[in-house]
């Protein structure tokens, strides 16, 4: 049940205050619709973008040529595994079957990524373009995670928030632990660009 509408009902029940009036009610129910449509819309926007970032990633991991980023490319394939399987665990909490819709956010990141990995193929910024690109896919699914977390509770999807808040906590931790290896993968580039 909604959150508004629990409230007033609530209210109605321990203070006997009587819930708005039919036609407030109708309008909260109408807007509560709309909020649902619009989560269903954007959970088949971010089911699209981590089936395309779980093809995405291995070939990630093949082109870094950093250790440390090749393992977290890899780590994070597993964990997107785990969050694809818990987006299906929402689509249930809403008596939705899992369906992706074309994100072309997603599809435009990749793209720019990929241009960069062939561009830069063979050269010390290789790597540097490449956890940029990454960073730039976590900030998106950062973004995405929030809003269905922060709908979520509106609407009172008791499990999705939890399960949307799990997949958020491992985007950020991605992110950080990317941002921690910028320079060490900028300097690793930095020695191979001396020594060549
Ligand atoms: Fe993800
Ligand atoms: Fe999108
Ligand atoms: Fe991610």
């Amino acid at each position: 049940m909604p959150r508004q509408v629990a409230l007033e009902l609530e209210l109605s029940r321990t203070q006997g205050i009587a819930p708005c009036n039919p036609l407030t009610a109708e309008a909260t129910m109408a807007k509560m619709k709309k909020l649902e449509d619009l989560f269903h819309d954007t959970l088949k926007d971010v089911y699209f973008a981590e089936k395309k970032i779980l093809a995405s990633l291995p070939k990630m991991a093949k082109a870094a040529q950093h250790a440390g980023l090749k393992a977290a490319f890899e780590k994070h394939l597993g964990e997107t595994e785990g969050q694809i399987d818990r987006l299906e665990q929402v689509f249930a909490e809403i008596d939705k079957k899992p369906q992706g819709k074309t994100c072309d956010a997603i599809v435009g990141i990749a793209k720019e990524g990929e241009e960069i990995m062939d561009k830069y193929e063979d050269m010390p910024a290789h790597d540097a373009g490449l956890l940029a690109a990454a960073q730039a896919v976590e900030h998106y699914e950062m973004t995405r995670y929030g809003t269905l977390r922060t709908w979520a509770e509106e609407l009172g999807y008791t499990k999705s928030i939890k399960l949307l808040q799990q997949t958020l906590d491992e985007e950020r931790a991605t992110d950080a632990a990317l941002t921690k290896l910028a320079k060490a993968v900028i300097n690793l580039d930095a020695e191979k660009d001396e020594a060549a």
